[in-house]
């Protein structure tokens, strides 16, 4: 599974690689999108998407491809609210489905944990949609690919 890569310098980074050759080919979509899910550069796997919480990568720092070139835009949070919301739903299903009157303690604890669980599907979806327009080869130069 695991490919050697060509080692890049950052100066003369380009993408995608002048020089073609089966190494440089985007792995399958299931690849891509998970290793974005895992922080993982969507091409190569070895380096992290992000330098810090939500900030990208200008270019992957192992095989320099262009991260911070991905116009991910709206499209995390929107991944995240559809996700988180059908945990929200369960809370509100819960509450009138079975008599369920949680105290100020545990709607404080309840609200940190969506918090928390936003703040992760969030990361995760960026991830993600990022491998999506890396496989698309969709970046801001040329949004329509
Ligand atoms: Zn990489």
């Amino acid at each position: 599974m695991a490919t050697i890569l060509p080692q890049s310098n950052k100066d003369d980074a380009h993408w995608p690689p002048a020089a073609v050759d089966s190494d440089w080919i985007m792995p399958g979509w299931g690849t891509t999108i998970g290793r974005g899910i895992v922080n993982k550069c969507p091409h190569c796997g070895h380096a992290p998407i992000f330098n810090g919480y939500l900030a990208v990568h200008e270019v992957c720092t192992a095989c320099a491809a262009p991260l911070g070139q991905m116009p991910a835009d709206d499209t995390p949070p929107y991944i995240a609210m559809v996700v988180v919301a059908h945990f929200v739903g369960l809370f509100i299903v819960a509450m009138f489905k079975f008599h369920w009157h949680p105290g100020p303690i545990a709607i404080a604890i309840l609200l940190a944990l969506l918090v928390l669980l936003c703040m992760a599907v969030l990361r995760m979806a960026k991830g993600a949609v990022i491998g999506i327009l890396l496989k698309l080869d969709n970046n801001r130069e040329k949004p329509n690919g």
